[in-house]
């Protein structure tokens, strides 16, 4: 690796740090509907509102050993864990597809899964305020799309971004009524069918119907090593958020990959 690609990489993954850090706020306030905005962050426990030296990625939280720099509370690792994820995250676009629009696009897509993730683990739900957020950030890839820019969409034909909003949500709208109609009982959440739509935006409806099998791949080797080797109840509710997160990482990032298998 030549110096200038290590300098970018460098950049990259702090980049991608300091988006984590913003994620970690939206992580903690879009569940209690507060603003991602204001106020500024403050410790939990005392309230101090944070400056500057407590808010570097990664290295405020590993200076002040995982505490608060006024009332010495433990701050989760978690923090820590987002920044990291985020800027390693990052820094995959980047390898994969270097200096393309793709890149940026992605690094969106990542941003908004990671929050994703988080929140339905937390939480069992995925807000509508998120799915909101993820159409409104969908709608750059669909204007670049109309302007003939480079996207993840597999044609140039204008409606595209349509079918990628309709397809994966109709269809995991279509298995959760026909799972409600087997089973009598939720077996997705109204959440992980209404994500789809900012996932199809972003990734057009082939793509997003190759995540939606690998979400259930992912969801099902999970849930037998939960049941078989953590001996877990087998009724237990595990959120599926994440591993449509993780899922559609993967068939964002190995796009063309994904596609010259499906086309
Ligand atoms: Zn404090």
């Amino acid at each position: 690796m030549d110096i200038w690609n290590l300098y970018i990489s460098i950049l990259v993954f702090v980049f991608g740090t300091v988006i984590g850090s913003f994620l970690n706020v939206c992580i903690y306030r879009i569940p209690e509907k507060m603003s991602v905005v204001t106020p500024r962050s403050r410790c939990g426990n005392c309230g101090t509102t944070l400056t500057g030296k407590d808010l570097v990625p990664i290295l405020s939280w590993l200076f002040l050993k995982g505490r608060c720099r006024h009332c010495g509370i433990k701050i989760a690792s978690r923090y820590l864990w987002v920044e990291l994820t985020q800027g390693l995250l990052f820094l995959s676009v980047y390898h994969v597809h270097g200096f393309a629009l793709k890149t940026p696009l992605l690094w969106i897509l990542t941003a908004f899964l990671t929050v994703v993730f988080f929140i339905d683990f937390d939480h069992q739900r995925i807000p509508n305020k998120l799915v909101l957020t993820g159409l409104l950030l969908g709608l750059i890839p669909a204007t670049l799309h109309v302007f003939h820019k480079e996207t993840l969409y597999p044609s140039a034909a204008w409606f595209e971004p349509v079918l990628g909003v309709l397809i994966p949500f109709l269809l995991m709208l279509s298995l959760a009524i026909g799972g409600q109609l087997v089973f009598r009982k939720d077996v997705l959440g109204m959440g992980d069918v209404k994500v789809f739509a900012p996932i199809g935006l972003f990734l057009g409806w082939q793509l997003s119907l190759a995540t939606i099998w690998l979400s259930y791949v992912l969801g099902g080797i999970f849930g037998l090593f939960w049941i078989m080797v953590m001996k877990k109840d087998k009724n237990a509710m595990i959120s599926f958020g994440p591993f449509i997160a993780i899922a559609t990482y993967l068939v964002g990032i190995f796009s063309e990959k994904v596609l010259d298998f499906i086309l």
